[in-house]
């Protein structure tokens, strides 16, 4: 089996390091991904400079782009032909809910989708122990399912991991939909050395009441490791048949 391994946080981080240690033994991996640290590049692609790629080992490629530019490299040109799987993480820091829409590590994922290759997303959950060695043992237990049974088309899974001391304190495996997040403190205003204001987007995540026990938010936080399966097609089925019914839209 040929298994492409890329994430966002770049080529050195040790999730990407532990996730091809990891999954070594399932068959041959091909490590692409970006020369630093792209979190939150989400989907974007590299159109308007070159892309260049470092060999930095053996099978274990450094490109000066984002996470989706790795896998449109990755699949067509450095792993030499089709992979069977592709694996994305793993992320330090959990993608679940609305944070979705931000991750690159997602995003790879979407893109190995597109191009017709089984794929996975696999992110740590913040925590004290920053323990990506039990993320890694989880990622051991569902490659083989995927492997064996492939995904259902347009779908890619959505693994977060609970940040436990050990693989023994995980409670368990939910399946989850996507729960729902918002923001506190969103955007810090200052001032730079020179009396100019700047501002820095970031914030803190605060799960809404709304989640139940079936979202990744939650499943997580009681100590699961979550799996979403996450669709590429965005439309809003229910709002598109409302809409179809009640609005009448002339020209
Ligand atoms: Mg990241």
């Amino acid at each position: 089996m040929l298994i492409l391994l890329t994430n966002d946080d770049g080529i050195w981080a040790k999730g990407l390091k532990v996730l091809e240690q990891s999954l070594s033994s399932f068959g041959t991996c091909c490590v692409v991904a970006p020369d630093r640290e792209k979190s939150a590049a989400s989907h974007s692609v590299t159109l308007h400079r070159p892309l260049r790629v470092e060999e930095v080992a053996p099978n274990r490629f450094a490109v000066d782009g984002t996470p989706t530019d790795c896998v449109i490299l990755g699949v067509h040109k450095l792993a030499g032909k089709k992979p069977d799987l592709l694996v994305s993480g793993i992320n330090d820091g959990g993608n679940m809910g609305d944070d979705v829409s931000y991750s690159g590590t997602v995003s790879a994922a979407i893109e190995g989708t597109i191009l017709g290759v089984p794929s996975i997303a696999v992110s740590l959950a913040r925590g004290e122990h920053r323990n990506f060695e039990t993320a890694g043992e989880v990622i051991k237990k569902i490659v083989p399912l995927v492997a064996e049974n492939g995904l259902p088309k347009d779908a890619l899974l959505n693994v977060n991991v609970p940040d436990v001391e050990s693989f023994e304190e995980l409670k368990g495996v939910r399946w989850t939909r996507l729960g729902k997040l918002s923001y506190v403190d969103t955007l810090a205003e200052m001032k730079d050395p020179r009396g100019k204001t700047y501002y820095w987007v970031g914030g803190t995540p605060v799960r809404e009441d709304e989640n139940g026990a079936d979202t990744d938010l939650v499943a997580v936080e009681e100590g699961y490791v979550s799996i979403t399966p996450i669709r590429l097609d965005l439309t809003h089925n229910r709002a598109l048949r409302e809409l179809r019914e009640r609005w009448k839209v002339s020209l």
